[in-house]
């Protein structure tokens, strides 16, 4: 298949465990896995991944995650280091590299700011041996800290770098028919975003689906934006390369315009 530009987002949902708030090895060494089998069939890959607040944690003393966001900034700035360690040692084992970017929403918005971080992400993917993994800058920027974790971000990073697709993976195998019967399983395909969005709105209160509409949201703006989206499960890290063959267990959202 040709070769294609894919943006692969990892919230703190699906790199850590439900018994533990730190990212656990075992599950970031299979999605890098799958980043590496992406790369060896010829795309350009992108990851956006949330985890550094997570990585905090245990070097800092931490049980569980608190909640002003002071702290979380200051646990983003010890955990990112860690994060990136385990990345760039997970990533050295498949031959390849990672390139670190830790950027804020305003960086693709200023005139001055946005070229720059356009030319260098071009120029990193000339580099095939080279993964950007991308971040908010948690020490200035607190968005994707207080809501989102990433989604916003990933949706923008897509779309600036004109990404053919965005794979949002998460705890749920995509956007369920129906969150009371999560057994009938994810809708295929969403031709209309908007209509989705209303719904899950509507759940949201009864059913705590609020992760679900950030994620939505970076849909709506991502399809609206050229670029094709898919919301998958984060635990099947196996599926990840059929997901953009057009297999998989996920739902789908076709791009507005190509
Ligand atoms: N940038 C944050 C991180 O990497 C976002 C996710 C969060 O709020 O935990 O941890």
């Amino acid at each position: 298949m040709a070769p294609k530009r894919i943006v692969l987002k990892f919230g703190t949902g699906i790199l850590t465990r439900k018994d533990a708030p730190e990212p656990d090895p075992v599950q970031l060494r299979k999605l890098i896995e799958a980043v590496a089998l992406l790369k060896r069939a010829g795309h350009a890959v992108i990851v956006v991944s949330s985890g550094a607040v997570a990585s905090g944690l245990k070097p800092l003393d931490f049980k569980q995650r608190p909640s002003d966001v002071t702290t979380l900034q200051a646990l983003a700035a010890v955990g990112q280091t860690h994060l990136m360690h385990t990345y760039e040692s997970l990533l050295r084992d498949h031959g390849l590299h990672v390139a670190q970017l830790l950027v804020t929403h305003e960086d693709f918005e200023n005139a001055d700011r946005a070229p720059r971080v356009k030319a260098v992400l071009d120029r990193l993917m000339e580099f095939s041996q080279v993964v950007p993994i991308i971040n908010e800058n948690d020490s200035v920027a607190v968005e994707e800290l207080r809501y989102g974790d990433n989604d916003k971000l990933s949706s923008r990073v897509a779309r600036f770098w004109g990404a053919d697709v965005l794979i949002l993976l998460t705890s749920a195998p995509g956007l369920l028919r129906d969150t009371k019967k999560p057994e009938d399983g994810p809708i295929p395909v969403v031709e209309n975003v908007d209509d989705v969005i209303h719904h899950a709105e509507e759940e949201k209160t009864t059913l705590g689906t609020g992760g679900m509409i950030s994620k939505l949201r970076a849909v709506q703006d991502a399809v609206r934006g050229g670029v094709q989206c898919i919301i998958a499960s984060g635990r099947h890290t196996e599926q990840i390369p059929s997901l953009i063959e057009g297999q998989g267990i996920c739902t789908r959202f076709p791009a507005s315009r190509s």
